[in-house]
């Protein structure tokens, strides 16, 4: 516990473990939170975009966002909501990237491998050369 900036408006609050926002702010957003349920909540809305939402509500976008993210509203129920990949914007439902940034980035890491492989082998056989030369002079 100590004293901490909100991470919403800046205001000093005693930090507890699971917030990194202020009781105002914290009930603010649950408050928002309710709205935005209970708006999912009727049939009716399963369809809605995020415009919508927003419009509905009135809560903003980074907040319904964070709710998302936090999996505290569940996508796969909403057909037509979706949040951006953290790498190319492009929408996604589940995880942090999209599937071609996760390709990407399993590709990424392959070639990262495969060069510390080569390198790795470079310096291997330049050791080799090195200990023939020795070798060749001692003998001289
Ligand atoms: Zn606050
Ligand atoms: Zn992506």
């Amino acid at each position: 516990m100590g004293l901490e900036n909100c991470a919403n408006c800046g205001q000093l609050f005693v930090k507890n473990s699971i917030r990194d926002i202020c009781e105002n702010c914290y009930r603010e957003e649950e408050a928002a939170f309710e709205k935005v349920n209970v708006f999912l909540k009727k049939r009716e809305n399963r369809t809605a975009s995020m415009v919508q939402i927003i419009n509905e509500t009135g809560v903003e976008e980074a907040l319904i966002l964070k709710f998302i993210k936090k999996g505290r509203i569940r996508l796969v129920q909403f057909p037509n909501l979706a949040y951006p990949c953290e790498k190319c914007g492009r929408p996604i439902k589940t995880g942090k990237i999209c599937e071609t940034c996760m390709k990407e980035l399993r590709t990424d890491l392959d070639s990262f491998e495969k060069e510390r492989a080569r390198q790795a082998e470079i310096a291997e056989r330049e050791k080799t050369y090195f200990t023939m030369d020795e070798t060749a002079r001692r003998k001289k």
